[in-house]
């Protein structure tokens, strides 16, 4: 038989005799496919892991966003990557109008999976889906699928969300997670405020005036009447005699009465212990194709790089008033600090080369590494697409060598050969700081950029 473009491709049992389509190609795997562009493909897979592996397998395949996918038997993870569930004359319709609109776009190749996979069927939206054995719990399967090199779907999300590549859909969820693991999985727990046991109870207490004595109700009960077992006074009259204190709870360890507990977050994941409002608050959205994204998908190019996001990033106008007010403070009580600056040559040329989903991949690499070199107090700022500069306050121009063996250690663990960063030192304070900091920034970068 031969497979043309025309042709209902069916993986699975049971493939039904062609009535709309042409023929239908039975397939026993992916590899099977034809490499054609707006392909239309069932999955009919009883095993509900092997329908998921399968779907994954095929978004491997660099043509198969154009493709329209659908299934017999659903199941959440794969909804989050199909059309549909198959039914001849919708999925025929379909695929006709995706058809249409691929054909009028120019140079298939050049264009982002994600976004063609969005724009060619505006049916389609980026869900994500409950996973209680991952991490995260809520994970975006066509993100991971399509994107495979990255570590985290949430973060490219908001990333892409930020620069309207996408556009947030409805919103599914608000979840916290713990913020040194990214956990979702945390208990939350009562604990003394004082000294943050968890073993503790809620107790009635009495108070006896005479004596002022506080204590558990029971040790009040004298032969079935209140007594103080401190002072021994009969206690017969609440509001005269004694009262009840509002303190209703008491820890075992540290015996401290209290009114209320205090709520922590443990996380099953990684054990640490967070209050609740340190929590980082994950908004779980739906999404659909956003404004630049509909351009891209329109004109085929990128208005701008995704950003890196570094923690403690601030923008380049703030960042330049803290130099300046760092080198005035640094001038007058003979401090030093460092100014490092980061240029990553090529991001542009990587970026044509291997398309923006490989240079958002190597952008989150980058993230992640750097988030682990530098310290809470360290300023960062994306000061050009490609030129990061990094404050460090009182850090000595003469722990560069170390510092520059730990950035160098940290480029070589980026899995990618085409990647460079070069690295410049610069001591703070600097005199002519003062005179303008613009000026001196523009100098300084120009030089950096000068020097490859
Ligand atoms: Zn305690
Ligand atoms: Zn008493
Ligand atoms: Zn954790």
């Amino acid at each position: 038989m031969l497979f043309t473009d025309k042709c209902l491709y069916w993986l699975g049992n049971n493939a039904p005799e062609a009535t709309l389509f042409e023929q239908v190609g039975v397939v026993g795997t992916v590899e099977d496919l034809p490499d054609i562009w707006g392909g239309i493909l069932c999955i009919n897979l009883d095993v509900p892991e092997e329908q998921n592996q399968t779907l994954t397998a095929m978004f491997n395949h660099p043509k198969f966003w154009s493709w329209s996918t659908y299934v017999v038997h659903s199941n959440p993870y794969s909804d989050c990557l199909i059309d549909g569930i198959f039914n001849e004359q919708t999925a025929f319709e379909h695929w006709q109008n995706t058809k249409v609109k691929l054909s009028k776009l120019p140079e298939l190749e050049k264009i982002e999976p994600l976004v063609g996979w969005l724009g060619i069927n505006r049916q389609r939206r980026v869900r994500p889906v409950k996973l209680l054995d991952s991490l995260s719990i809520y994970r975006y399967p066509i993100i991971e699928v399509l994107y495979p090199e990255l570590n985290s779907s949430y973060r490219f999300i908001l990333a892409e969300a930020k620069r309207e590549i996408l556009e947030n859909d409805i919103l599914i969820d608000r979840i916290r997670v713990c913020k040194q693991c990214n956990s979702g999985h945390l208990n939350y727990v009562e604990v003394c405020p004082s000294c943050k046991s968890i073993d503790i109870d809620v107790q009635t207490s009495l108070h006896c005036f005479t004596c002022g004595h506080v204590g558990d109700q029971q040790s009040f009960l004298r032969k079935g009447k209140l007594e103080c077992p401190k002072c021994i006074t009969q206690l017969r009259h609440i509001g005269v005699d004694y009262d009840r204190p509002l303190e209703t709870h008491i820890c075992h360890k540290c015996s401290h009465l209290f009114v209320e507990a205090e709520t922590i977050s443990q996380c099953l994941s990684c054990e640490a212990q967070t209050e609740i409002a340190e929590l980082i608050v994950q908004k779980i959205y739906q999404l659909k194709l956003g404004q630049l994204g509909e351009y891209v998908y329109q004109h085929g190019k990128m208005l701008q790089a995704p950003e890196l996001s570094i923690k403690g990033k601030v923008d380049a106008g703030y960042f330049e008033n803290i130099l300046l007010w760092l080198n005035k403070v640094a001038l007058r009580h003979d401090e030093e600090h460092l100014l490092l600056s980061m240029h990553l040559p090529g991001l542009e040329k990587y970026s044509n080369l291997y398309g923006d989903n490989k240079l958002f991949a190597l952008l989150d690499q980058i993230t992640n590494r750097l988030n682990g070199l530098f310290r809470d107090t360290d300023i960062c700022c994306q000061y050009k697409q490609d030129l990061l500069l990094v404050l460090m306050p009182k850090t000595k121009i003469s722990t560069m060598p170390v510092l520059q063996s730990k950035i160098e250690k940290l480029s070589q663990l980026i899995e990618d050969d085409l990647f460079t960063l070069h690295v410049s030192a610069f001591k703070i304070p600097d005199p002519r700081i003062n005179d303008g900091i613009k000026v001196w920034l523009a100098e300084t970068v120009g030089n950096i950029y000068a020097a490859r």
